[in-house]
């Protein structure tokens, strides 16, 4: 068994105009791949690891041979991030955008105060991280609490075991045709894009071991 990028769940032109079509053809198609390609190329001869889902594999890295750790670590890491990345987001207005509800929506004013606050964090985090890399919204599985978090190039919350509800992409090949050196504009744009109502189900199906990714 070989991992696969799955495909894109809309357009590429579908998140315009936050995110343009040109970087949903780079980033989907060519750096996902990319990593998929790498990983699997990675583990071709070691049967034990062939089989495992990318979560256990991420979960697992320290049964992975010493000389593809880092390997496994960064192109695995990478597949699993954006393997969820695709999946949060919607097209603005068709599912894309406005706010959590429900328990979640709860949950964001018990531990950040607002959905603003929440927000404001997650955007601060992503604009403070240095380099590359992914912010995130986690789920602390002990403390039961939400939590914003940044993690270095293509590390996967898989490594921390701490679920993630959203991610957003801090690499540049993410941003940089439309945003161009703009982080903290794309941050901002990307909340057109998020799929509350998928994320909104999230920590169910994290609860009852399902939706790692
Ligand atoms: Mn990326």
């Amino acid at each position: 068994m070989t991992y696969e990028a799955p495909p894109l769940p809309y357009a590429h032109e579908a998140l315009e105009p936050v995110i343009d079509a040109e970087t949903m053809r780079l980033h989907h198609d060519k750096h996902h791949q990319a990593y998929v390609d790498a990983v699997n190329k990675a583990i071709a001869d070691q049967p034990g690891l062939q089989g495992k889902t990318i979560e256990d594999l991420l979960r697992g890295l320290d049964q992975v041979p010493e000389t593809i750790r880092s390997t496994v670590r960064n192109n695995g890491g990478g597949h699993a991030n954006h393997q969820l990345f695709w999946k949060i987001m919607a097209p603005p207005g068709q599912g894309g955008g406005g706010e959590p509800q429900g328990a979640l929506a709860e949950q964001v004013v018990r531990d950040f105060g607002s959905f603003e606050g929440m927000r404001q964090a997650f955007e601060a985090a992503g604009a403070r991280h240095f380099g590359s890399g992914w912010v995130f919204l986690v789920m602390d599985p002990r403390a039961k609490r939400l939590e914003i978090l940044t993690l270095p190039n293509q590390d996967s919350v898989l490594l921390i075991g701490k679920p993630a509800l959203l991610a957003n992409d801090l690499w540049e090949h993410a941003y940089y045709l439309k945003h161009r050196n703009r982080r903290p504009e794309y941050l901002k744009a990307w909340w057109g894009v998020v799929n509350w109502r998928y994320v909104g189900e999230r920590p169910q199906g994290i609860r009852e071991g399902k939706k790692q990714l």
